[in-house]
């Protein structure tokens, strides 16, 4: 997994296996292929809009988990874009362009995680060209609410396994309303879009240090942690290398933190004590704190819900209450880095055809 994280971050690309903790991929060229259904009439973007294809990019698939190797397009995949194009209607302009970049919408019959998303990795010249999302079937069959799917996310942390999207009455609760009461698939589909925005603008940079010498050619773990925070990315805000927080955010139960396909993770006697531990830092979801990735695609979500309106995020542990939306407006260097970022020209993908 670590190894995969640095990887993306030297845009090599070496292997294609999903990161097993995280949700986001980053194929190589020619590795992004399927098989759209016989009904599925695809026009080329100079002659629709972004919106009109999201019905010819939808993908209803078999179950494997994995974008790569041929997939094939199954009959109906076109009746999953209803929910997909109202979450477009209401997105920002900014998050919709990203739509354009998509070459395909993976519908998975079953997987762990609730959606992923990913970049084809060209040549650095050219930018990013291709990029792809998975969601969950179920996401897009019901309207799940928010709270259900995220309070099931959360307590995936602390070992609790329920059938989704079940809230256990032994874990942390968590409230989440959002803005315009859409369903979790908002959230989920922004904070996807925030991955392929930070690959396609790196966002989260790293570098071998100056006097330092990184064989990254080895493949050997120890090189790749040498890379540090390219000076004002985003990773420098909170992370000492791609994979360990700085020491100021490096708390202790951060060390047994996993949602996917973990070795160890926290159990639900450390509930108390982690949101303890996690409050004082900047990340702004106990997912955010995983790695500088999910640290920004959770941040990109959250500042692009409070552009949408009204909305809160509370986890409630037995002994305290915390509001992790208004979290966000007092972290005042990651608001005001993502806010200038938003701002600026951003870089979207091409789609590949
Ligand atoms: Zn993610």
């Amino acid at each position: 997994m670590r190894f995969l994280i640095c990887l993306i971050l030297l845009g090599l690309s070496l292997t294609s296996k999903a990161n097993p903790s995280e949700d986001f991929f980053i194929l190589k060229p020619g590795e992004l292929k399927f098989i759209r259904t016989p009904g599925q009439q695809f026009s080329p973007l100079a002659q629709t809009t972004c919106r009109d294809r999201i019905r010819q990019i939808m993908c209803l698939v078999k179950s494997t988990q994995n974008p790569v190797g041929t997939r094939q397009c199954l009959p109906g995949s076109e009746s999953f874009a209803d929910p997909v194009e109202k979450i477009y209607d209401i997105l920002p302009e900014k998050v919709q362009k990203a739509f354009c970049g998509l070459d395909v919408i993976y519908v998975e019959e079953d997987m762990e995680a609730l959606a992923y998303a990913g970049i084809v990795r060209q040549d650095p010249t050219k930018g990013v060209v291709g990029s792809f999302m998975g969601i969950r079937k179920i996401l897009l069959e019901q309207a799940y609410d928010a709270t259900s799917v995220f309070g099931w996310k959360e307590q995936k942390a602390f070992g609790i396994k329920a059938p989704p999207f079940v809230h256990m009455p032994e874990g942390p609760r968590v409230e989440v309303a959002l803005p315009g009461s859409l369903s979790a698939l908002q959230y989920v589909m922004i904070h996807e879009f925030g991955h392929i925005i930070d690959f396609s603008n790196k966002a989260n940079d790293f570098v071998c240090p100056a006097g330092e010498t990184c064989k990254l050619e080895t493949g050997d773990m120890a090189e790749y942690q040498k890379l540090v925070p390219v000076p004002n990315s985003w990773s420098a805000l909170s992370w000492k290398n791609a994979v360990t927080p700085k020491d100021n955010y490096h708390f202790p139960l951060w060390d047994n933190l996993c949602f996917y396909g973990c070795n160890k993770s926290l159990s639900v006697a450390d509930v108390e004590q982690f949101y303890r531990e996690l409050a004082p830092t900047n990340f702004v979801t106990t997912y955010a704190a995983v790695s500088p990735f999910e640290d920004f695609a959770e941040s990109f979500t959250f500042h692009v819900l409070s552009l949408q309106g009204d909305w809160s995020y509370q986890i409630q542990t037995p002994q305290t209450a915390y509001s992790l939306d208004q979290k966000w407006k007092n972290t005042w260097d990651k608001k005001s880095w993502m806010e200038s970022f938003y701002n600026q020209d951003l870089r979207y993908p091409t789609p590949s055809n």
